[in-house]
């Protein structure tokens, strides 16, 4: 076997999109380090389903950071770790701004003292705020309605000015909708507690709760429900390994929205599940989740066209059923 080809740090690398991306980078010959505090993410999955290096640590762990960024030729970082709940950053927003930016801060110093200067952020849609025009493009104003969002707009600022200050380069990444597993269902989508709509229904067709409560079926959309842009994890995987590489060609900082350009709404997502599983899904309509657009579709023309990247699982069903196909196993 050839050499392995740079050392990534993949911060956060236990969790849902880093243990994805950490594999993806991992099949394309590069040498990942996950480092993760355990606080969301799964150890087993790293080094045992993996069988990638791991280190338990905390991105706010001054010490632990500078001893390993001497220890290890690191080429660039990937920070994944971060708290992600919007529910949770209303209640606790010290807490996001704590894990968030100043776990952000204290990596970049370290960084900064190792003369590490190529980042690849895990940014979020969410950083717009209520959209103006759909599909949303990069430009879009960027007005966070909460406290999640706001930490992630921060970060992202605080890049820019980095590189201004010292050259380090980044690419951020928008989110729209994660989904889905890796085919060969060694990893999957898994938090607790669960918030998310797409393990939601699927644990309501496996009998693991009784019904998927559906938040609003009074919306200004064609069946009522919310329409989110679904991405399946492999493709959000692959654009990261593009964006390292952009930044490896010696190319500036950019951001990117990372989504399929179309959307589902959740009536439509809850029948793909039913197709793909068999079960029957039971449904309840609940009130509307404070804080949710009705409509957040993002445009990622940018991506395509800058960084060449082509997902390869655009249909919901695909998604779903790697989805399923993971939570059933
Ligand atoms: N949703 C729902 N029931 C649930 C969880 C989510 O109807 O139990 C809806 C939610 O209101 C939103 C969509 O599903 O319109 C996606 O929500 P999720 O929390 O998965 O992601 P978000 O869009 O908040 O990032």
């Amino acid at each position: 076997m050839n050499e392995p080809r740079a050392t990534i740090l993949v911060t956060g690398g236990a969790g849902y999109i880093g243990s994805h991306t950490a594999l993806a980078l991992k099949e394309r010959g590069y040498r990942p380090i996950v480092l993760d505090n355990l606080s969301r993410g799964h150890r087993e999955i790293v080094e045992d389903k993996l069988a990638i290096p791991f280190i338990e640590g905390d991105t706010r762990d001054h010490a632990l950071l500078d001893a390993l960024f001497a220890r290890e030729r690191i080429a660039a970082v990937m920070h994944f770790a971060a708290f992600m709940e919007v529910g949770e950053s209303v209640a606790h927003p010290l807490r996001f701004y704590d894990n968030n930016v100043y776990g952000t801060v204290t990596l970049l110093e370290a960084m900064a003292k190792a003369g590490v200067d190529k980042f690849v952020f895990s940014s979020t849609a969410a950083t717009y705020g209520e959209p103006r025009t759909t599909p949303i493009p990069e430009d879009h104003p960027q007005a966070p309605i909460n406290p999640y969002g706001r930490s992630k707009l921060m970060v992202e600022q605080l890049l820019a000015d980095c590189d201004r200050a010292h050259g380090l380069r980044s690419v951020i990444f928008r989110y729209f909708n994660a989904a889905g597993a890796h085919p060969s269902v060694a990893i999957g989508e898994h938090h607790e507690p669960e918030t998310h709509l797409l393990p939601l229904i699927l644990h309501a067709a496996l009998g693991l709760r009784p019904a998927i409560r559906v938040f609003g079926a009074d919306y200004p959309t064609p069946d009522g429900t919310c329409i989110r842009d679904y991405i399946h994890v492999c493709d959000l995987a692959d654009a990261h390994v593009l964006g390292l590489e952009y930044l490896l060609a010696g190319r500036e900082s950019a951001a990117f929205n990372l989504g399929s350009g179309r959307g589902f709404s959740v009536k439509e997502v809850i029948e793909a599940a039913r197709r793909v599983s068999g079960r029957d899904i039971p449904v309840e309509t609940a009130p509307r989740r404070a804080g949710d657009p009705p409509v957040l579709v993002g445009s990622s023309d940018k991506a395509r066209r800058v960084l060449g990247w082509k997902p390869r699982y655009e249909d919901l069903d695909t998604i779903v059923g790697h989805a399923w196909a993971w939570h059933a196993r």
